[in-house]
This record gives structure tokens, C-alpha cells and sequence, in this order.
């Protein structure tokens, strides 16, 4: 393994579960969808993309699991932390919940999707896109490839 400085870090709540990347974050989005709240716990997920070849577990994921057709989540095998989820429509990326980040405070979300799902109490006064379905056309365009 080389031991050059990854370009972000994160772990699981218990520290078995940790992940570097190799390359930045494609993109940080929220998502109010209700979903990422059940998984997450929180009253809004927020998450960073990563390239999944960039993006690598230790130990490495398992099969995962599937409650909605076309997502597969991971969680920490020993905290159960939420660790990272896939989505069959956005292939190739990688979603890291951004509070997992060691350095979380250097990835600012970009946008928030789902928005027409945000809870009515929760204010956040950004001046972000706000896609009120899943924004998927501009995070699978978020790699910064053709
Ligand atoms: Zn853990
Ligand atoms: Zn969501």
C-alpha cells in the first residue's frame, strides 16, 4: 500500500470500518429523501460521491443489503454505523455518509436533492441547488466527465 496522504479518510463510529480515497470526492449532496433519514438517523443525510475505483474499505464491503430495489447499503458489521451506499441509477460512484470523514469540515455540500421531502422544521439557509426529486442528472455528471 502506498502511504502517501489519501485524498480523504473516514471511519465507522467503532473505528472497524475505515475507508481512504485515492482521489477527492466527485461531489457532497444532501439528500432529504426519507430513505437516507431511516438509514442515517438524522433528519437530513449528507454525502459525499466518490469515483468507486478511487475508493477503497478496510476491511473491504461485503454483499451489502437491499430494502429498495436498485440501492444496496452497507453498514459497519460491528456498530452498524452506515458506511456507504450504491445506486444502480448513479454507476461507477460511491456514497460516503460526509459525517464518516475525518476532515468533514473541507467537503461543503453542493446541492441538496430530494428537497421536496426536507422536513418542515429543519432550516438550512444556504443558497444551494435544490432538486426536489433525486438530482441525479447532476451528480452522475458531477465526475467532471463527458
Ligand atoms: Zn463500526
Ligand atoms: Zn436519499
Amino acid at each position: 500500500m502506498p502511504s502517501e496522504t489519501p485524498a480523504a479518510a473516514g471511519r465507522c463510529y467503532c473505528g472497524a470500518s475505515a475507508f481512504k480515497a485515492g482521489l477527492p470526492p466527485q461531489t457532497v449532496a444532501y439528500c432529504h429523501c426519507s430513505d437516507c433519514r431511516r438509514w442515517t438517523g438524522g433528519p437530513v443525510g449528507a454525502f459525499a460521491a466518490f469515483a468507486a475505483d478511487a475508493l477503497t474499505f478496510q476491511p473491504p464491503l461485503g454483499p451489502g443489503f437491499s430494502a429498495v430495489p436498485g440501492v444496496t447499503r452497507w453498514s459497519c458489521p460491528n456498530c452498524g454505523s452506515p458506511l456507504a451506499a450504491r445506486f444502480d441509477y448513479l454507476p461507477g460512484q460511491v456514497y460516503v455518509p460526509v459525517g464518516l470523514l475525518d476532515d468533514a469540515g473541507a467537503f461543503p455540500p453542493e446541492l441538496h436533492c430530494h428537497s421536496g421531502s426536507q422536513l418542515s422544521w429543519l432550516h438550512l439557509s444556504d443558497d444551494l441547488p435544490r432538486e426536489r426529486e433525486s438530482g441525479r442528472a447532476t451528480l452522475r455528471n458531477s465526475g467532471g466527465q463527458p
